[in-house]
């Protein structure tokens, strides 16, 4: 088991989906955590409550938006005010829009890149002092298989997540002698809201029921056939904060059922 009490984290978007799967595995395995993102708050604050009860940890949430440098700033700096420092910070926040790049939204292209790759930036800028103070950090950028390799109809989505991976590879190099390092994650699918709604929009467009667009999603890109889950990608995230993993730096680690072996 790894021991993660007296750790401070920061998870990025974590009120849903692989946010809140990291979130609660970094919280079972002892650590404080910063909960982000958005959504109704009362639901957020029985979410807390219950995670609290369970794990023992203190969480604290926190409504800033990924897409605002100085509310991003304003995160860790409070973070690290009433939790007591910034240990762990997971770069997870984010969103995605689909359409061929000579009709991608300019808006979408500016949020997505915001929020999808420079909040990591922004959010690395002001932790990486505290955890250099201590000798001790972990950085974890939640990328995708879309970091790795393309999608038609993903322009923005893909530039974002394939930067990720390059600004983590960087920040390992910067980090390499010190106690911090720095990974990203690639999963393949994962059900959460923000696939459900790619899985909705095919079976509009193609008249197909919500479970024959889930089938054939998978089916396209993810061998295995099974969808990758945020209990999964939780327990990796604890792996990546133990003594085992101090040695693992700049990796873009593909938990994918095999869309990337392809
Ligand atoms: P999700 O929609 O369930 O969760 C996204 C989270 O980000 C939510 O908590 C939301 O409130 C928060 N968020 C969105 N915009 C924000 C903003 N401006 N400021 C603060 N928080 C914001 O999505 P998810 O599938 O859990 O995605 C999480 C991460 O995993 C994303 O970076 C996504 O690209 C990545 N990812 C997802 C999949 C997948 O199949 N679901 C695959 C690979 C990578």
């Amino acid at each position: 088991m790894t021991e993660l009490r007296g750790k401070v984290a920061i998870v990025t978007g974590s009120t849903s989906g692989i946010g809140l799967g990291i979130a609660e595995a970094l919280a079972g395995a002892g650590a404080d955590v910063m909960l982000n993102g958005f959504g109704e708050r009362g639901e957020i604050d029985r979410l807390r409550e219950e995670i609290a009860a369970r794990t023992g940890v203190r969480l604290e949430y926190s409504d800033a938006d990924m897409s605002q440098p100085t509310a991003i700033a304003g995160l860790v700096e409070r973070t690290n005010g009433e939790l007591g420092s910034v240990d762990i910070l997971v770069n997870n926040a984010g969103i995605q829009h689909t359409a061929p790049v000579h009709k991608f939204p300019v808006e979408k292209w500016d949020a997505i890149l915001a929020i999808n790759l420079s909040a990591a930036f922004h959010a690395i800028r002001a932790a990486l002092p505290l955890m250099l103070d201590r000798n001790w950090g972990r950085i974890i950028n939640v990328a995708s298989a879309h970091g790795l390799v393309a999608s038609a109809k993903k322009a923005a989505y893909v530039a974002a997540k394939h930067g990720l991976v390059g600004l983590t590879k960087v920040v390992a190099l910067e980090t390499a002698e010190s106690g911090i390092t720095c990974n990203a994650i690639c999963p393949g699918w994962v059900l959460t809201p923000l696939v459900v709604k790619q899985v909705e929009n095919r079976a509009q467009a193609e008249g197909t029921t919500f479970e024959s667009a889930k089938a054939e999603l998978l089916a396209e890109k993810q061998p295995s056939k099974e969808f990758v889950t945020p209990e999964q990608l939780g327990s990796l995230a604890v792996f990546l904060c133990s003594p085992a993993a101090a040695q693992i730096r700049g990796q873009a680690l593909a938990v994918d059922g095999g869309w990337t072996a392809q």
